[in-house]
């Protein structure tokens, strides 16, 4: 077997221009593209394909997707999977891998298609070096910073004098439709930490990664994407016809074997401000967001279901139907509710309030504060401390010159009800008969999000969560935890949410940060799951993902469009009850300790009000809608005659109203219809003669002439019954 050269760089002759250190590659590389006759890479290039040269002579034994196969040594995965094309990258024992690699002796392989969740992965990110590509022969000043995949697509930081504009994303649109169809070959280099600094010299933030890299720090937003994990590699853009690196940027890869692959189904989406490692700290960046699929019909699709999620934004929907807002000078993540919103909320909280109450759950109160020590107590702090608001001292007292004269009392927002909940159990003995206990309430906590993650309703920093805790004896906890399940998927079910499936969050047995013993955690971690299996909801595993105290389960719902949404929790505890000596008195006389379990049902009502507004795209069922009947005459004669027929429906409770406004007909349903309203009565002369009224449903067809106490009985029964579809 030979080894090939490595390659020592080429000194440019006299008549060379002068040797640009690093791809530097906007002023360079493009215009290397462009037949500059002289490259800084012509050796760097040699390089990098420079490979073991394969002893033919040789086969190897492997496992490639299933199956034991014999290939000569050397072959790579390209060579492999020549004919499937759909196979852009492979996964050896675990590991993802560029194709162009070779296969090695032993291993398995299997191959990775570009429309599985890892061949999309490596589309986008690939995608993302090709914009940036782009981006530094439009602004060959544009420094580049972190570009890591994303969910549905990428980004790519760039450090630059301005911002981006919406026309420089299409032009870069069309610069990167030229660099795929030039067909250019993504090439994987290892390079030692010294030949990437000064292959990098010119990009100052990838020498930063480089430092980290030397330091085994990961930390930074996006980081990992690029350096870690064992090797240092730079990743080459390899002009087909010239051989001449045109691009290249420091990487962990893997990436596609070429740009053909990325085809014409991406799309730049947006650009915004973000700051170096995600770090505030730092300097502000500019990022542009995008998004690529295999196909343009994937593409498409995509693009439609965005346009599907943007018509259904709750923001949006919120300020149109003027349900909430957030006002600035309350702060970010602080919703207020409006009147109509309010009407929601309120229906939303009785509903839930009465069936906890049913479900022997018992209604308690809380304040929004506390000492601190209280927290130090259930071991929230220091544990938890980012997550909430800095304490506010009170009580202290100081002299006239300053001087403290009495120490003060750190108080804290509550970010968590469990500890207060504790105190009622401990308020006074428990027995054995008591148990289960259940302590439920909407209690009110605040949680300091940062303000970039602050969204809508849906993560906001002071919330109502619908929060229980169940106390209970060892035996009882495999039933209260399936009644809590079974309430808990109930109620999505009245709500009208009824796809889900359920993740159970188990330790990590290698990790140390979990508390309790083996048998603690086998034990209910084994309830967990045969509760969840006898449920019949689909299972999924999520291993290590547990917080420390305790295994979970998390309920996931699916939305009308497809969208998965994290609503309650079931979730074992094994650390509160030690911490407050929570004890109960057995049958037998002795004192032992309460197993405890949190739930909360939506996880917060503002958010589960956020998601429904979603979900139903603003049209909420009669029995959540602020307004349930709008009355509608077809001319001002028919005011009196509706507004008996509204008279009746307000007697039994039905949020109605009339309509007599001085608007013409067709307006007024037009209104009614913007606004959602559930049903629109209309009357006009023929209704009047019959005693009768006409139902205009939401989705534009009508029920005509329907006796009044026929139509008041039919939507009432529809109201009461919470019927969440909209035909009487
Ligand atoms: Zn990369
Ligand atoms: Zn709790």
């Amino acid at each position: 077997m030979r080894r090939a050269a490595t390659g020592t760089r080429k000194r440019p002759s006299a008549e060379s221009p002068p040797p640009v250190v690093g791809h530097g590659a906007g002023t360079v590389c493009t215009k290397l593209v462009g037949g500059w006759p002289w490259s800084p890479y012509a050796t760097c290039h040699e390089a990098f394909t420079a490979k073991e040269e394969p002893d033919v002579s040789q086969n190897i034994t492997l496992t490639i997707d299933g199956n034991e196969r014999e290939v000569t040594q050397g072959t790579t995965g390209a060579e492999f999977y020549f004919e499937a094309r759909e196979i852009v990258v492979m996964r050896v024992d675990g590991a993802l891998q560029d194709l162009s690699r070779e296969l090695v002796a032993g291993t398995t392989v299997e191959g990775v298609s570009i429309d599985s969740e890892d061949g999309l992965n490596v589309l986008r990110h690939s995608t993302a070096h090709v914009m940036a590509q782009a981006v530094q022969q439009l602004r060959p000043d544009a420094k580049l910073g972190i570009g890591p995949y994303i969910a549905d697509g990428f980004y790519f930081d760039f450090d630059v004098e301005d911002p981006f504009t919406p026309e420089d994303l299409k032009t870069l649109e069309k610069m990167m439709l030229k660099i795929v169809n030039q067909n250019q070959r993504f090439e994987r280099r290892v390079v030692t930490p010294a030949e990437a600094r000064e292959l990098m010299a010119e990009e100052p933030y990838k020498l930063i990664l480089l430092d980290k890299a030397d330091a085994a720090d990961e930390s930074g937003e996006g980081v990992s994407v690029e350096v870690g994990a064992g090797e240092t590699t730079i990743y080459s853009n390899v002009d087909r016809k010239s051989g001449d690196v045109v691009w290249c940027d420091l990487c962990r890869g893997p990436h596609l074997p070429n740009t053909k692959l990325i085809s014409n189904a991406f799309a730049l989406t947006r650009s915004a401000a973000a700051y170096w490692l995600g770090s505030e700290k730092n300097k502000q960046l500019q990022r542009i967001y995008g998004t690529a699929w295999p196909t343009k019909e994937a593409l498409k699709a995509y693009q439609e279901r965005l346009a599907e999620a943007e018509r259904r934004d709750h923001r949006k929907l919120g300020s149109e139907l003027d349900l909430f807002s957030f006002p600035d000078e309350l702060g970010s993540g602080l919703p207020v509710f409006h009147p109509k919103g309010g009407i929601i909320k309120r229906e939303m909280e009785d509903y839930v309030r009465d069936r906890h109450v049913e479900n022997g759950f018992q209604y308690v109160g809380t304040p929004h504060i506390s000492k601190d020590g209280l927290f130090h107590t259930s071991g929230h702090l220091p544990y938890y401390a980012d997550t909430m608001f800095p304490a506010l001292r009170v009580d202290e007292e100081r002299d006239e010159d300053g001087n403290i004269t009495k120490p003060g009392q750190d108080y804290r927002l509550k970010a968590m009800n469990c500890p207060m909940h504790n105190l009622i159990f401990r308020g006074r003995g428990r027995s054995y008969r008591e148990l289960p206990l259940r302590l439920f309430e909407f209690g009110h906590v605040y949680r300091y999000e940062k303000s970039g993650v602050v969204h809508g309703l849906t993560r906001v920093r002071g919330f109502a969560q619908d929060d229980s805790h169940s106390y209970v004896t060892k035996e009882q906890a495999p039933a209260e935890v399936e009644h809590l399940l079974t309430f808990m998927l109930s109620l999505l079910r009245d709500f009208g949410m009824d796809d889900f499936y359920l993740e159970l969050s188990t330790r990590d047995p290698e990790s140390d940060k979990f508390i309790g013993s083996d048998e603690q955690w086998a034990e209910a971690t084994e309830v967990l799951e045969r509760v969840a299996t006898e449920s019949g909801v689909k299972l999924v595993p999520d291993p290590g993902g547990a917080a420390f105290y305790g295994p979970k389960i998390s309920v996931q719902a699916k939305d009308a469009i497809g969208r998965t949404w994290q609503m309650g929790t079931v979730q074992y505890d094994f650390n509160q009850p030690a911490r407050f000596g929570l004890e109960y008195q057995a049958a037998d006389g002795s004192r032992q300790e309460p197993v405890m379990i949190h739930a909360a049902k939506f996880g917060s009502i503002e958010r589960f009000l956020g998601v429904l507004t979603e979900h139903y795209a603003g049209a909420f069922p009669a029995w959540l809608a602020p307004v349930q009947v709008r009355a509608i005459p077809v001319a001002e004669a028919f005011n009196d005659y509706l507004a008996e027929v509204v008279a009746k429906l307000r007697a039994q409770g039905i949020r109605a109203e009339l309509d007599d406004a001085s608007d013409r007909f067709p307006k007024k349903i037009r209104n009614a219809s913007k606004e959602k309203v559930p049903f629109v009565l209309i009357a006009g002369g023929e209704d009047a003669e019959a005693n009768a009224v006409s139902f205009r449903y939401r989705d534009g067809e009508q029920d005509n002439q329907v006796p009044v106490d026929e139509a008041v009985e039919r939507i009432v029964a529809h109201v009461r019954n919470r019927v969440n579809t909209d035909h009487v």
